[in-house]
Order: structure tokens, then C-alpha cells, then sequence
């Protein structure tokens, strides 16, 4: 029975069977978020498309070429989110939350939107959960939000993980490192690919994450700004690494590490998982204090992360078998189907998981149904007003009192 229709190339449906994996991480990552006081947040999936521009900079390839951009009815031009943080802090302004008690600290899980080329672990349409915490400059915010992610990772079990950190200094210092980077990349010009040679001077950083080999070659060779930091820039970095020391987080310093956003300064921090191949990130993020001025706001220092749930779901590569069902009511006479909708309803609201047959089966076949749902017990209701209860592992089955199948399901809890 195929449809002429399909999924649009890069989208996915998720199916039952999948949306336990799915479910299991999103209830651990809600644990983990409101362990340690971050409350949920939800904006919408399309906003003005100048908030991107402004926010995520319109020199990276998410502006430049990712943006699923449209126009409403009366001409404004509106974008499907490609990322959360922007979104975030436009909602931090617009609801005043700088009047709360900072640093206010949010989280947020949903679908994001990037008009990327399709591959494994690559989609245009993909979900991202997330936390930000905005109104400090401590290195121990950037500490909580980067084990956050760590604890979630370990507490699901994500194989293979290696956290690497890095920094990029306040804008003054980057702006300073860019041109000794640019320099480097012009004496290197021939050398590099085109891709890279053509955006020395909009986005040079981005010749950190070349694939092309004569670029990674000139890269080898190219100062780094984790090796020019200096005052509270160098303070900033060696406190987040002491209290990861001290928390026992493992990290990698990698100076060549970049991230696909103009926003961030200072601190930026990648997960990588090796089962993942060429779209290795689970998750990554970083300290982004100017964003909040950049978007209208007063001065305000932030950081924060996001992760994708279909890479974390990928590198765990687990079925999580369905949960099977409490009770299956089978009825020896269709007349007695009022009945049994009836008692599936008491059941459900003691708490109990219960189905019945929809589909007007003989009894033979509503057993053979409830097996296949893995129902746990069939509580069979007899022409004559009794009633059986099938035990569907041991095949054990025992009359019951018919006014007391609640009670015979919940052990007399009912
Ligand atoms: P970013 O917002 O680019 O910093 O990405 C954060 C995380 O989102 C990455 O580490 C990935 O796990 C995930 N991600 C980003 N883009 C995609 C995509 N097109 N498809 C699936 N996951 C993605």
C-alpha cells in the first residue's frame, strides 16, 4: 500500500518503535534539565528572519545558505529556526526576564530547520534539546552547562564520548587574533581551497573545519587563540578548566576548535562520539556575552549549549522494547462489548494499561491479538456472566468473581 507521497528529502518520520528510544532520552534529559534548575522554554518554530541574521551572523553558512526562508501574506520575511539560542534570548528581552534573578537558566527541547545536503546523522529537519544560562559571566556557569551535557551523555549510556574545549577570547582579543589569522591565510592563499580562499575576510575561523587537504596543511601552521589569550580571557579558561578538573570531567583542549555561530566568545565546547563517522557532534556549544546587546538588549553575558537527539539516538543504537500491556479484555459474545469498554475504562483509570478488540474479532482471535500486543493477562468475559483470567505467559488461566476484575488486576488496590 505505498503512497505516491514521501517524506521530504532530509525529513524523517518517527515511528512507535523509535519513539521509545526517543521518549527514554527526552525523560532523562527533563531530569536532568530540572535537577539542576533548568526550567523549560518554548518559542515558536518560525520567527522574523533579521532575528537569525542579527543573531547567528550572516557570515556563517547557516544564514548564508541554510535558512528554509519565506514570506507570510503580508510580506514579512519569516525563517524556520536553524538553531535555538537566538529565539531564546529574543524571548529573554521581549518578556523582560532580566528583571528576574539571574542568571536566569532555561532549557528547551524541539525541532530546528536547516536546509543541509541529507546524510547519516544529517537532516533538514532535525530536533535539538538545550540549555541556556543567561546573566553571568562565571566560569562556573560555563562548568554546569558543559556537565549538563556530560551527565545527560553518561546517564544514557552514549558510548565512545570525548569532550574538547577551547576559546575564543572577548570580541577585542578576536578581533585582534582574526587579523593575525587572516594574515596567515592570505600569505597562504594558493594553497588553501576555494571555498576558504573566497571567505578569508568574511568567516576565516571556518578554514579550521576544512576537509580539503592543502587548507588543513596551511592550518597546521596557523596561530591559534587559545595560545594568545591573555588577562581575564586567559583567568576565564584556566577557572573552567580547574573546575572540570575538580569535577572529574575529562576534556581535550583543542585550539583549532571552531563552531558554525558567530556569537560565541570565550568559552566553546564540542562532544564528539566515535561510532558516529563523518557527522561526528552530538552536541556543543559555548559563552556567547555579546548576543543579548547584539539583539537590542542591554550588555548581558550568557552560555549555553545545544545537542542533537538524533545523533545522541544514533550513537546509542538501542531498541527499547514496548512496554506490553497490563490487561487484554476479550468478550465470548459481541453482546457483552458495552461491557467490556466499560471495565477497560475502570482499569485505565486504576492505573492499569488495558485494551479490548476493536475490530469485532471471534474470541479465538481476540487471544490471538492480545498475544501479539503482549498483553500480560486476557480477562475473558463469558455469555453466561462469569469470567476467566488467562495468565498469556504460563498459559494459566483461573475463573474470576466478574465483579471484582479491578481489584483481581491492581492485587485489591482498587
Ligand atoms: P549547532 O546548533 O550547529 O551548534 O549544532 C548543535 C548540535 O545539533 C550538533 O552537535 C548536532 O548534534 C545537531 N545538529 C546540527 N545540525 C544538524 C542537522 N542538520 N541534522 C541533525 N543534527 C544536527
Amino acid at each position: 500500500m505505498a503512497s505516491k507521497f514521501q517524506a521530504p528529502r532530509g525529513t524523517f518520520d518517527v515511528l512507535p518503535e523509535q519513539a521509545r528510544a526517543r521518549g527514554r532520552l527526552e525523560q532523562a534529559a527533563a531530569a536532568v534539565f530540572s535537577r539542576a534548575g533548568y526550567e523549560p522554554i518554548a518559542t515558536p518554530a518560525f520567527e522574523d528572519t533579521a532575528l537569525f541574521e542579527r543573531g547567528v551572523g550572516k557570515s556563517t553558512d547557516i544564514v548564508r545558505k541554510e535558512m528554509f526562508t519565506f514570506e507570510d501574506k503580508g510580506e514579512r520575511s519569516l525563517t524556520l529556526r536553524p538553531e535555538g539560542t537566538a529565539s531564546i534570548c529574543r524571548a529573554y528581552l521581549e518578556h523582560g526576564m532580566h528583571k528576574l534573578a539571574q542568571p536566569v537558566k532555561l532549557s528547551y527541547l524541539g525541532p530546528f530547520f536547516r536546509h543541509e545536503r541529507p546524510q547519516a546523522g544529517r537532516y533538514r529537519q532535525f530536533h535539538q534539546l538545550g540549555a541556556e544560562c543567561i546573566g553571568t559571566d562565571s566560569p562556573l556557569a560555563d562548568a554546569e552547562v558543559i556537565m549538563l551535557l556530560s551527565d545527560l551523555l553518561a546517564e544514557l549510556g552514549v558510548p565512545g564520548v570525548e569532550l574538547r574545549l577551547g576559546s575564543l577570547g572577548s570580541f577585542e582579543a578576536r578581533r585582534a587574533y582574526l587579523e593575525d589569522l587572516k594574515a596567515h591565510l592570505h600569505a597562504h592563499e594558493g594553497e588553501l581551497s576555494k571555498d576558504v580562499r573566497e571567505r578569508i575576510d568574511i568567516n576565516p575561523l571556518r578554514a579550521f573545519d576544512s576537509d580539503d587537504e592543502g587548507t588543513r596543511g596551511v592550518m597546521a601552521s596557523a596561530p591559534t587563540i587559545v595560545e594568545q589569550l591573555e588577562g581575564e580571557d586567559a583567568e576565564h579558561f584556566e577557572e573552567v578548566r580547574a573546575l572540570l578538573d575538580a569535577a572529574g570531567v575529562a576534556y581535550a583542549v583543542d585550539p583549532t576548535l571552531v563552531r558554525g555561530l558567530d556569537y560565541y566568545t570565550r568559552t566553546i565546547f564540542s562532544f564528539v562520539c566515535d561510532r558516529l563517522g563523518a557527522q561526528s557532534e552530538v552536541g556543543g556549544g559555548g559563552r556567547y556575552d555579546g548576543l543579548i546587546e547584539q539583539l537590542g538588549g542591554k550588555p548581558t553575558p550568557a552560555v549555553g549549549f545545544a545537542a542533537g537527539i538524533e545523533r545522541i539516538l544514533l550513537a546509542l543504537d538501542e531498541e527499547v522494547p514496548a512496554a506490553g500491556r497490563d490487561a487484554f479484555i476479550a468478550v465470548a459474545d459481541p453482546e457483552l462489548r458495552g461491557r467490556a469498554m466499560a471495565l477497560a475504562v475502570e482499569l485505565r483509570h486504576a492505573g492499569v494499561s488495558a485494551e479490548l478488540d476493536l475490530a469485532g474479532r471471534s474470541l479465538k482471535g481476540q487471544l490471538k491479538h492480545a498475544d501479539r500486543i503482549g498483553a500480560r493477562r486476557v480477562l475473558i468475559l463469558e455469555a453466561d456472566g462469569s469470567a476467566q483470567v488467562r495468565d498469556m505467559t504460563t498459559g494459566e488461566q483461573h475463573a474470576a468473581d466478574p465483579g471484582k476484575l479491578v481489584e483481581e488486576m491492581t492485587g485489591g488496590e482498587s
